[in-house]
């Protein structure tokens, strides 16, 4: 299974999640060697096998890369996109073209790029063994994002349609097509957003009174990836705590 941005946060505990059920796993990130090499050794420790690979999705060269090293490791059967990106609150009468730009192809061409790889060597019509693919959305696909992060919000839209058409599409090919659409989760991608204090400040404010765990939302993505979810393709599961379905 591959994980993009499997050396922290949501990734990081998907990989030692997909480890612990079986899978070999390779851990993708762009920039964190370190943390992805700490997420490889814990799962080594753990007895399972795994390797990081560097590679920013947004670039087609480093997604080939990413692919040709999971193809040296064994035959794939799993994707999860979910390297993902925001940026510091802004309205969008206050946004430049490279962000949102970068916005779109990180989490947006980066998903449809390792989807696309992953098509290509799971389609039994082209010699595959069908496979999973499940894309990391967010609730603010719904929620719009107002005054934070609508081109964000936009880009999980996206995620969204894409999960649903790429599903038909591939059905017969027996590859499984999902999302997951997260709510807050504590992890490190507010602080990169420029709000450190996000999970603490909007924690009482949940319907469950706290922000939900990277492990919380691994095990979600680990089950659709399952057979277990095997007549559930084109489903996208909120995994919010019913903060998504808020007025
Ligand atoms: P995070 O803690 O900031 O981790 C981001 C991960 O993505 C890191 O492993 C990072 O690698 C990797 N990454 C970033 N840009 C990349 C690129 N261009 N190519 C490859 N890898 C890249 O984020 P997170 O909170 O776990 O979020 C993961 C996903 O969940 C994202 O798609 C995000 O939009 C979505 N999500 C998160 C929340 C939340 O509240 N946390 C809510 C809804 C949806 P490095 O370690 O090398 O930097």
């Amino acid at each position: 299974m591959i994980v993009t941005g499997g050396s922290r946060g949501i990734g990081a505990a998907t990989a030692r999640l997909a480890a612990e059920r079986g899978y070999a796993v390779v851990v993708n990130y762009v920039s964190n060697k370190t943390a992805a090499e700490d997420v490889v050794a814990s799962i080594k420790t753990a007895g399972g096998s795994a390797i990081a690979v560097k590679g920013d999705v947004a670039e087609e060269r480093d997604v080939l890369h990413l692919f040709e090293a999971a193809d040296r490791f064994g035959r794939l059967s799993g994707l999860v996109n979910n390297a993902g990106i925001v940026y510091r609150a802004q309205t969008v009468a206050e946004m430049d073209i490279a962000r949102i730009d970068r916005m779109m192809r990180v989490n947006v061409t980066g998903s449809i790029l390792c989807a696309r790889e992953a098509v290509r060597r799971m389609s039994k019509s082209r010699g595959g063994e069908g496979g999973a693919i499940v894309s990391v959305s967010s609730v603010a696909a719904k929620l719009g994002g107002s005054g934070q992060y609508v081109d964000y919000a936009a880009s999980k839209g996206a995620i969204d349609t894409f999960t649903v058409g790429l599903a038909k599409e591939v059905v017969e090919e027996d590859i499984r097509v999902y999302g997951v659409r997260p709510g807050i989760i504590d992890t490190e991608i507010h602080a990169s957003g420029g709000q450190p204090h996000r999970v603490a400040d909007l924690a009482p404010t949940l319907p469950m009174k706290r922000a939900g765990t990277a492990e919380e939302v691994a095990k979600a993505i680990l089950w659709l990836a399952s057979s277990e979810a095997s007549y559930s393709t084109g489903a996208i599961l909120d995994v919010s705590g019913a903060r998504s379905i808020l007025p």
